[in-house]
């Protein structure tokens, strides 16, 4: 090198190190040139905007709360995020407030995720969002450290990813109810909300025009085991693939009723949150729905895939109204489940992300390192 290209170089080098954040090729922020050696954990509301208002039994939601989540080592950013649906119990506040007792400076090595997880459930109980939210940032940095995606650092084949399914919702107009119908063409599953009325309705309008494979999440909506039954017995002869809580989570002995009988795969969603809900389910039902929301992350889902599988279950991948940002996370987890519902991305309209695609119903895991997303607004 030359004096004078030194010298340019050498004024380059400064600048950047005076500068707080360097800008790779592709315009995101990854690196900062001073090193911590400290994890920094930074964070801001961003309220989700539903395509689609949500028509609940007395109101209807059109945003969803959540929080955006940023976790910096030595100038290496990972992203998270946690959301928060009403009946889940979490806010804004809640997550901020329980975030901001969080001090995570105190770890020095990013990778004790054990550690940094027995250290967020010493500062509180469930706040399982808020927590989630850390453990996401937390393994996209350390993926992005191992410049790999974590489908690969588990040893998983990104090809035995399955297929995903889209949900419709009952639309009193038939016009409104075909839209839906659709919009779910491109998917190769389609997911039913059944249990509040109109049950039987929306599968005979979609059976009207298409005979793509079902599945149905009752959402705790039938409450005796007989009509319970009997609608998993109507659904068997629906191209139904499972049924997804199809009783209230308390109703335990009447669900394993249910499930001697059924033709049709159980699979828990409510009743289950975290690792040790599983055992609980084995024997009530077939399977278990893992949401990162739920499970505080992607560290304790996989431990509750893993568990599952051990114990002879079904295992499906669940997601809230989120950003391609926690998507994109579950979808790493992907190869090792047998259904997923991974569309909570496509039914917002200001997802701030680049990530899962979805290529003929079947996710796509982005080859990117850590959870595999990049910062597009
Ligand atoms: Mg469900």
């Amino acid at each position: 090198m030359n004096r004078r290209n030194f010298l340019r170089t050498s004024i380059l080098g400064t600048a950047l190190a005076m500068s707080p954040i360097s800008f790779s090729a592709f315009g995101e922020p990854t690196r900062k040139t001073t090193k911590s050696g400290r994890l920094n954990l930074s964070f801001q509301p961003y309220e989700l905007k539903l395509r689609h208002a949500f028509n609940l039994a007395k109101n209807q939601r059109t945003t969803t709360p959540g929080v955006q989540v940023q976790l910096e080592y030595d100038g290496i950013v990972g992203y998270g995020e946690a959301s928060m649906p009403p009946y889940l119990g979490e806010s804004v506040q809640s997550v901020t407030e329980f975030l901001g007792k969080l001090d995570l400076s105190q770890f020095d090595d990013p990778f004790r995720i054990e550690d940094i997880h027995a250290y967020m459930e010493s500062v509180a109980p469930n706040n399982r969002a808020a927590k989630a939210s850390v453990d996401i940032a937390l393994h996209d940095l350390l993926g992005k450290i191992m410049g790999q995606p974590w489908y690969k650092i588990w040893g998983l084949n990104p090809d035995d990813t399955p297929n995903t399914s889209y949900t419709i919702s009952y639309q009193s107009d038939p016009a409104e109810m075909q839209k839906e119908i659709d919009e779910c063409a491109p998917f190769r599953v389609v997911k039913v909300k059944m249990g509040v009325g109109h049950d039987k309705e929306i599968v005979e309008a979609l059976r009207r025009v298409s005979d793509v494979p079902i599945c149905v999440d009752a959402n705790q909506g039938w409450s005796s085991k007989e009509h319970a039954l009997e609608m998993c017995e109507w659904l068997a002869g629906q191209n139904c693939l499972f049924v997804e809580q199809p009783m209230p989570k308390e109703m335990l002995d009447e669900t394993a009723w249910v499930r001697e009988r059924s033709p049709l795969p159980l699979i828990a969603d409510e009743f289950l949150q975290r690792l040790p809900d599983v055992t609980r389910a084995h024997g009530a039902y077939d399977g278990i729905n893992i949401k990162l929301m739920k499970s505080t992350g992607m560290h304790e889902a996989y431990k509750m895939a893993v568990l599952a599988r051990a114990l002879g279950m079904k295992v499906m991948l669940g997601c809230m109204t989120e950003t391609s940002c926690a998507v994109t996370a579950a979808a790493q987890l992907s190869p090792m489940v047998d259904w997923a519902d991974l569309d909570g991305n496509l039914l917002i309209s200001n997802d701030r992300f680049d990530g899962i695609k979805i290529n003929d119903g079947k996710v796509i895991i982005p080859d990117r390192p850590g959870i595999g997303v990049e910062l597009i607004g």
